[in-house]
């Protein structure tokens, strides 16, 4: 699939300081992108450049295949819901979302086509004048008697103002063709109801039209922020921590809401969290940021299951991190004892970075597993317990829904490919 957005090697500085670097970003048309990362790594900055609010230090930034740099934010195919909601007080819910048709000019395409035809008209007149200019040059060269000239130089003229007569009798007929298909107040009010209906149903407030904006809580707030967006039919629509205000019920309610929104209208979303869970649940894509550079870019479970560094293990979801010796393909040591695995490719006694998720360890009877421990702490977490096993060496998170008591000796076990090799950070 060609690609829709690429941000290739994008540097961002603010007074002498970097904080985007190197950013090479590939979007697909209708995918959920979400820009993952601790606070201060530059995800907004990230956000912006695309939306156009800042420009890049570096780097291009292009559009189904056309170089934005210099495209104003008005220009771009995009809009944009902001944390803050920022709705109108002063409007009702339905001219909230009207807004993005109305500051618009009603007939802004047909003006646009009109304006081609009146600049290619004056080409055209241009051509055409000069080559009279050419035809004149010609004749007087001939060396032709005065009255000959003056004759042919008459008949070239009126040849010229006959030619220039047809082109404009041409072009504003065409112009009057497209003023008729303006579209007038009546039917303009028509359309801006269908469309504020359509939008409003979309995210699930029709009814409100009337209601003020103090009336409405703050997730019927942010539909109405992404209705107003909607409105204006944009490629793609930019979200910079949109949830963010909410609480945890209402973000969760939202989250599952936003990703069927983003399906049924098939548009791009980019999604800025600093939420990993959000990120999850939400995206076909997520980019991992760290320091203004991206660790990782890749499908949620490919993002979980295969981190590539221990930034992302750490910060997508817990894990257990043992630094462990490479000591051949497919074998790892770590704490003075060797593991099967499934990773391979490493030098022969590479230091390495050993990540096993707290789900993928089994507590199992004492010498029936790898490693003999005594639990250390039980915590209930709603749907599993967390529980920690002190082992010699260390101790090992485990998300379990089996409950060990505090105290006993217990054993516990992995499988080869829950074992995660990577490079030492
Ligand atoms: P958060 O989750 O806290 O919003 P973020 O990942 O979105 O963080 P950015 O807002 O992109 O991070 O900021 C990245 C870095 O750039 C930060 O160190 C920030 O202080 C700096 N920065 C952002 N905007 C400006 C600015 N206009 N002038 C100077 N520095 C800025």
């Amino acid at each position: 699939m060609a690609a829709l957005i690429e941000l290739k090697d994008v540097t961002k500085e603010f007074n002498g300081q970097v904080v985007l670097r190197g950013i090479d970003l590939v979007i697909e048309p209708n995918e959920f992108v979400t820009l993952l990362g601790p606070s201060g790594c530059g995800k907004t900055t990230t956000l912006r450049i695309i939306g156009g609010f800042i420009e890049a230090s570096e780097g291009e930034v292009i559009f189904d295949g056309k170089d934005m740099n210099l495209i104003p934010v008005h220009k771009r195919p995009t809009n944009t819901v902001f944390q803050r909601y920022a709705l109108f007080p002063h409007l009702d819910v339905f001219e909230n979302v009207a807004f993005g048709l109305r500051v618009k000019d009603k007939n802004i395409e047909q003006k646009k086509v009109i304006n081609k035809i009146k600049t290619d008209f004056s080409k055209q007149e241009n051509e055409l004048k000069n080559k009279f200019r050419q035809a004149k040059l010609e004749f007087k060269s001939l060396g032709l008697p005065k009255n000959e000239l003056r004759e042919k130089e008459l008949q070239l003229k009126n040849d010229l103002i006959k030619e220039l007569n047809a082109l404009k009798e041409i072009n504003e007929s065409k112009i009057m063709e497209i003023k008729q298909t303006f579209i007038n107040n009546k039917d303009f009010e028509q359309l801006i109801k269908n469309k504020v209906t359509k939008y409003l149903k979309m995210v699930g407030l029709e009814g409100f039209e009337n209601r003020a904006v103090h009336q409405l809580s703050g997730g019927q707030q942010q539909r109405v922020a992404i209705a107003r967006a909607l409105i204006n039919e944009p490629k793609v629509l930019l979200l910079d921590e949109p949830l963010a205000a909410l609480d945890l019920k209402l973000r969760q309610e939202m989250q599952y809401e936003l990703k069927e929104l983003q399906r049924s209208a098939g548009i791009t979303f980019i999604f800025v969290t600093h939420d990993q869970e959000e990120a999850l649940t939400m995206s076909d894509k997520i980019v991992v940021m760290n320091h203004g550079e991206i660790q990782q870019v890749g499908s949620p479970e490919d993002i979980y299951n295969e981190p590539i560094n221990t930034f992302v293990a750490k910060f997508i979801g817990e894990s257990n991190i043992i630094p462990g010796i490479m000591k051949d393909d497919y074998l790892v040591s770590f704490d003075n004892k060797d593991y099967k695995c499934v990773d391979y490719g490493f030098a022969k006694n590479q230091k390495v970075d050993v990540v096993i998720r707290p789900e993928d360890i089994d507590i199992v009877e004492v010498g029936k597993g790898l490693l003999t421990g005594e639990v250390d702490s039980v915590a209930f977490k709603g749907v599993h317990y967390e529980i920690d096993v002190i082992t010699k060496d260390r101790i090992y998170t485990i998300h379990t829904t089996d409950y060990s008591a505090l105290g006993s000796k217990v054993d516990i076990t992995f499988n080869p490919e829950d074992i995660h090799v990577m490079e030492e950070s």
